[in-house]
C-alpha cells in the first residue's frame, strides 16, 4: 500500500512552515532566529519542534525506531490529526466500533468527516466481517481500541491483524491502556503491516495526564505526513524534560501498575457483594465496567455523596452500566461504603 495514495490531495502536495528551529540544526551558542527574548528565564526559548532527545529515548524504552515515532499533546492530538490528514471532509468517513471512546467521533464530527458504527458483539469483540464490509465504501481509517475504553477489555489480536490486513485503509489500534494488560503491544506487529498505527499515551499508567503527551508509532511515511501537519512547536519544553525525566523510573510505573491490578481485583470482590450489582466484566484496565441496578440512580446517589464515576448506561450495549476507575485503596474503600449504604436504602424504600 502507497500512504501517498491515501492521504488527502492537499495535505501530499501541502507545503509545511518551516520554523526557525526546522531550519536550523547543528551547535550554536548565539540564537537570532526565533524573535524569542533574550532574558534568562527557563522558559524564553522555544522547544525541540521534533523532539528528538525525547523521542530518542521513547524509542530505547520501546525499542521501536525513533523516525517511527510520531509525539502529540496527548493522543487525542494524534486521533485529531490522523483523521484530518486521511480523511476528506463531506466525502470520506472512519469507522469505530461501539462502544468505545467517544474521541474519535467527536474529531470527525469537528472535521466535518462521516462516521461509521459497527457494535461489538455481546463479548465485546470485533465482528471481522461486518467490519470489513461496512468499510468497503469511503471509510478511509478504523479505530480500534484495545484494551476498550469502556468495556475494559483486550480485543481478540488475530481479529485486529485479520482486519488490518484486509483493510486497504489506515488501522488505528488505541493501546491507551496496555500498560495494565499481560499481552504484548500490537507495535510488535508494525513491521508487517505498513497500514497498522498504534497509540499509547503517558496519561493512564504513567500517572502523567496533566502533562499531555500521547505516542503514535507508525511507518516513517505515515509519522512524516502527522509531523508536516501539527503545530511546530506542539509539546512544551516543560513537558519534553519532565517526560525524559519520568522515563527514568520506569519501575515505579511498574509498581503502580502493580498497585493498581491488586486494588482491581479488591475492588473486584468488594462489588459482587453488592446486591444491586448485576454483573461486573473482566478487565484489562485500571477500570471495571459494572452492570447494576438502576445505574442513572446510583450515579445519582454516589454524587451527592461526593463520588464521581461514570455513567455509561446511555451507551451501545452498556445499559445500567457504570465504568469506575480503580482509586487509591482509601477512595476504593469509599466507594464500596457509600454504595452498601445505598444498597440498603433502596432495598428498604419500597420504589413505585
Ligand atoms: C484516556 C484515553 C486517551 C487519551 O489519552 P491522552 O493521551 O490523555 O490524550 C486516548 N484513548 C483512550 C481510549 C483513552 O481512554
Amino acid at each position: 500500500m502507497n500512504i501517498n495514495d491515501l492521504v488527502r490531495r492537499n495535505i501530499r502536495d501541502l507545503k509545511p512552515y518551516s520554523s526557525a528551529r526546522d531550519e536550523f540544526s547543528g551547535e550554536a551558542t548565539v540564537f537570532l532566529d526565533a524573535n524569542e527574548n533574550p532574558s534568562p528565564s527557563p522558559f524564553n526559548r522555544y522547544p525541540d519542534p521534533l523532539q528528538k532527545k525525547l523521542k530518542e529515548r521513547i524509542a530505547e524504552l520501546k525499542g521501536i525506531a525513533p523516525e517511527k515515532i510520531f509525539l502529540g499533546n496527548g493522543s487525542d492530538e494524534a486521533i485529531d490529526l490522523i483523521i484530518r490528514a486521511f480523511c476528506e471532509p463531506g466525502a470520506e468517513s472512519i469507522l469505530i466500533t461501539e462502544p468505545t471512546y467517544g474521541m474519535y467521533a467527536v474529531c470527525a464530527d469537528v472535521n466535518h468527516v462521516g462516521v461509521k458504527r459497527v457494535s461489538l458483539t455481546k463479548d465485546f469483540q470485533p465482528d471481522v466481517d461486518a467490519v470489513l464490509s461496512e468499510s468497503r465504501e469511503s471509510v478511509q481509517v478504523i479505530f480500534l481500541c484495545s484494551p476498550n475504553n469502556p468495556t475494559g477489555n483486550l480485543l481478540d489480536r488475530n481479529a485486529i491483524l485479520r482486519i488490518t490486513q484486509a483493510f486497504d485503509g489506515l488501522v488505528v489500534v488505541d493501546e491507551a491502556y496496555i500498560d495494565f494488560a499481560t499481552t504484548e503491544s500490537l507495535t510488535r506487529s508494525l513491521n508487517d503491516n505498513p497500514n497498522l498505527v498504534v497509540l499509547q499515551t503517558l496519561s493512564k499508567a504513567w500517572g502523567l495526564a496533566g502533562l499531555r503527551l500521547g505516542m503514535c508509532f507508525a511507518s516513517t511515511s505515515i509519522v512524516n505526513i502527522l509531523n508536516k501537519i501539527k503545530y511546530p512547536y506542539n509539546i512544551s519544553s516543560l513537558t519534553q524534560d519532565h517526560v525524559l525525566e519520568a522515563l527514568k523510573h520506569e519501575q515505579r510505573k511498574e509498581a503502580w501498575v502493580r498497585e493498581i491490578l491488586e486494588e482491581r481485583s479488591t475492588l473486584t470482590t468488594a462489588l459482587k457483594g453488592l446486591p444491586m450489582v448485576r454483573h461486573i466484566y473482566p478487565s484489562d484496565a485500571n477500570f471495571v465496567l459494572v452492570r447494576v441496578d438502576n445505574a442513572p440512580l446510583v450515579y445519582r446517589k454516589l454524587m451527592e455523596q461526593g463520588t464521581i464515576v461514570r455513567d455509561r448506561s446511555k451507551v451501545t450495549l452498556c445499559d445500567n452500566c457504570l465504568r469506575i476507575t480503580v482509586g487509591t485503596p482509601e477512595e476504593n474503600s469509599i466507594l464500596i461504603r457509600q454504595r452498601r449504604e445505598l444498597s440498603t436504602e433502596l432495598t428498604s424504600t419500597p420504589t413505585s
